[in-house]
């Protein structure tokens, strides 16, 4: 089954409104294993409109419009799926009684245009809105359907999510497609593509790398009937990758990288402080935002300031003279002195320039020096990041908590 959407509405051409709605359908359609093949948007304009549905249903056998269904002139797309498909639009009583009903229960006064809401192109079905007025609309015709929703996410989602995914559920024999995600950090996309590439060439199941910051999500698909039938398909491609991978596989599906760190720290009875500077409390956030980290995290200090280094850290004044804040020497000495304060096994220690401009002592942008130090002793590494300020900040506490996975996991 392949399917194609049309989003109806100025706003969405003008960038007002984000086309929220057909990136849910396509969340959808996807989970249903349904092909989708093409997104459009056109305006509130009843020739384009129509010319679009007519393109999309001349290509896919089910073809998905989104908005104008409401009473005002420019809800137009029952008018355009009339004019596409070539029959007349007609009076549904039922729906107007409805209408008429809903509108008495809540009290607003009823005005001639909601009857356009009453109207449907000849031969479909109507599908409740509970959560608006406009119904849904299934139009059949030669083996091929359109299938009309209503633009409010309010009333869009739940439609989509109940009788309309009910329909195609039903169209589409309970196949589903069933995914799994392998997380990968410390390698690169083409290097990882490198090394499973007759993976990502096979076609069942598919294999799609996705670049994230500083680290790639691989989805391995497979359409199926059912989970069992699934496994067998996806488990020996998933069991490959992380073969050929090692290390760098941390986790599945959607566990970050934070929650995978903490695990290993917390299956070891391992703790770990961090000295944070350019990152702000970023990593601690992170790290905090895994339930049960507690066990393994027991804080942290915001070091932004020199004098804060040098207080709550111990970072030598004369360290600070000799090599500045954005140094090697100073992240082994911030993260030695959470080491020792904090008493843990092990401790990050994060100094860096994030931009946006060179700073005083004429550190580039990006700079970031990143140390961790346990009882084996403390490893340093500099990075140079690319990106503004946020992005640069992100990819520092990215790449701590990929040091500690990798040391972790030596
Ligand atoms: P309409 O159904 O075209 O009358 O639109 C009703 C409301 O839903 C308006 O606020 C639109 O901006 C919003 N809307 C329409 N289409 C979409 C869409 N594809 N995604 C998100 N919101 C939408
Ligand atoms: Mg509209």
């Amino acid at each position: 089954m392949t399917a194609e959407i049309v989003s109806v509405g100025t706003e969405l051409l003008l960038g007002q409104t984000v086309d929220t709605n057909a990136a849910e359908l396509g969340r959808k359609l996807a989970a249903l294993g349904i092909v989708h093949r093409r997104r459009q948007t056109v305006g509130d304009n009843l020739e384009r409109a129509a010319e679009a549905i007519r393109e999309a249903l001349f290509r896919a056998d089910t073809v998905f419009t989104i908005g104008g269904l409401g009473p005002t002139q420019d809800d137009l797309t029952r008018d355009a799926i009339a004019l596409a498909l070539g029959v007349s639009l007609v009076h549904d009583p039922e729906i107007e009684a409805h209408l008429r009903a809903m509108f008495e229960r809540r009290r607003i006064p009823w005005t001639d245009s909601q009857t356009r809401q009453a109207q449907r192109p000849e031969g479909s079905q109507p599908v409740a809105n509970p959560n608006g007025t406009a119904p849904g609309l299934i139009c059949e015709r030669d083996g091929k359907r359109v299938i009309a929703l209503p633009g409010p996410p309010n009333e869009f989602g739940p439609m989509v999510e109940g009788p309309v995914g009910g329909y195609l559920a039903a169209l589409t024999g309970g196949m589903a497609l069933h995914s799994r995600v392998v997380r990968v950090c410390g390698m690169g996309e083409s290097m990882v593509e490198r090394t499973i590439r007759d993976l990502v060439d096979g076609e069942n199941p598919t294999v799609a790398p996705y670049a994230k910051l500083g680290e790639v999500h691989l989805r391995v698909s497979t359409m199926a009937s059912d989970g069992d039938t699934a496994a067998s398909v996806l488990d020996p491609v998933v069991a490959t990758i992380r073969e050929r991978l090692g290390n760098h596989v941390y986790g599945f599906d959607d566990q970050p990288l934070e929650s995978a760190v903490i695990g290993l720290l917390r299956d070891r009875k391992q703790t770990l402080a961090v000295a944070e500077s350019v990152t702000g409390g970023g990593l601690g956030g992170r790290l905090t935002s895994v339930e049960g980290s507690s066990a393994a995290f027991v804080g942290g200090v915001i070091a932004y300031q020199a004098q804060i280094k040098e207080q709550l850290l111990g970072v030598s004044r004369e360290l600070l003279d000799a090599h500045g804040t954005v140094s090697e020497a100073c992240a082994v000495a911030m993260a030695e002195g959470a080491h020792e304060r904090f008493a843990t096994d092990f401790a990050l220690g994060i100094t860096g320039n994030a931009g946006p401009t060179v700073d005083a002592a004429g550190t580039r942008v990006g700079t970031v020096f990143i140390a961790l130090a346990s009882f084996e002793g403390t490893q340093v590494v500099e990075h140079e990041f690319t990106g503004q300020r946020g992005a640069v900040r992100s990819k520092a506490s990215q790449s701590a908590l990929t040091m500690l996975w990798f040391a972790l996991n030596r």
